[in-house]
């Protein structure tokens, strides 16, 4: 990998191509060698693995993915000031690296990981990670097309992610689905000042691996369930439920839990449970 030791130190690069940081665009570089390292390193050993990165910005991840061996990486990022700074990482990526101008919400990243199994591995831009991580997690057909997904988020709403019913502030419609498809796990804080400039708040990476086999449920009617549920979490699903025009009391039952049961103590297969029911409703 010499071809990659020969390249700019990153801060480097950014004065020299003028990338200040744009907060619309969420961009907090990680200059921190040791810290990329680490993060490329969590789903494991890269060898023979295709990478998707969104928002590789300067490139600081991208370097250390490149590093630990992946096959391929795909990087996707809407900022076009970081292509020149990119390019020069792919030419010394003997063909391993592959640049893509957009917008990740936009793309088809199953098309762009070229057919076969990819991991995501990315510092992920903050205003639009939560919807990224939910459509990867409502991926079809499924197994979806990633094999692992290691994501740095902020940490409140990686905490969202793995919670609970015991966390019950936390717990909410992003823990129910990410249960329901994947394991998901705290990785590791990052603290602010690892980034630069420092966002305001801690960060976390999440890992994610999707379930083999997660219990049969239709997505959509799993949705609303949740949103009816949390949207007035503080109620009892006996009136919670009333939102979806059918009687919330044979939702609860096939859930097997009680009237007075609210959403944050229901755990992620009761959700489940009720949403097969809403749908069994719906075609009566
Ligand atoms: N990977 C770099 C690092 O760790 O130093 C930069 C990470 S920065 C938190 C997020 C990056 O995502 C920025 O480069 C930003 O331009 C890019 N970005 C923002 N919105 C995006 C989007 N919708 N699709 C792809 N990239 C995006």
């Amino acid at each position: 990998m010499t071809g990659l030791d020969e390249l700019p130190p990153l801060r480097e690069v950014v004065r020299v191509h003028g990338l200040d940081a744009r907060k619309s665009l969420g961009q907090n570089y990680l200059f921190d060698l040791n810290l990329t390292r680490k993060i490329a390193r969590s789903t494991g050993p890269l060898a023979g693995v295709t990478v998707i990165e969104v928002g590789p910005g300067p490139g600081g991840l991208t370097r250390a993915l490149l590093r630990e061996g992946a096959a391929r990486v795909v990087a996707i990022e809407a900022d076009r000031r970081f292509l020149p700074a990119l390019e020069e990482i792919a030419g010394r990526a003997e063909g391993r690296l592959t640049l893509v101008h957009g917008d990740a919400l936009a793309l088809d990243l199953a098309a762009l990981a070229g057919g076969g199994k990819a991991r995501v591995i990315a510092n992920l831009p903050y205003h639009v990670a939560t919807p990224l991580i939910i459509g990867w997690l409502k991926s079809q057909p499924w197994p979806p097309w990633w094999e692992a997904l290691a994501v740095m988020v902020q940490r409140e709403v990686a905490l969202r992610i793995v919670a609970t019913p015991q966390e019950r502030a936390a717990y909410g419609r992003l823990a129910v689905l990410a249960g329901w498809r994947s394991q998901a796990s705290l990785i590791f804080d990052v603290p602010a000042a690892a980034f630069t400039p420092p966002p305001k708040v801690t960060s976390s990476l999440v890992g994610f691996l999707p379930r083999a086999d997660p219990l049969a449920c239709d997505v959509g009617a799993l949705e609303r369930v949740t949103a009816a549920a949390f949207g007035q979490r503080r109620k009892m699903l006996r009136q919670s439920l009333r939102t979806l025009g059918v009687d919330p009391l044979k939702l609860i039952a096939a859930a097997c839990l009680q009237p007075t049961s609210r959403a944050e103590e229901a755990p992620v297969e009761a959700f489940v449970a009720m949403a097969n029911r809403l749908a069994e409703q719906g075609e009566r």
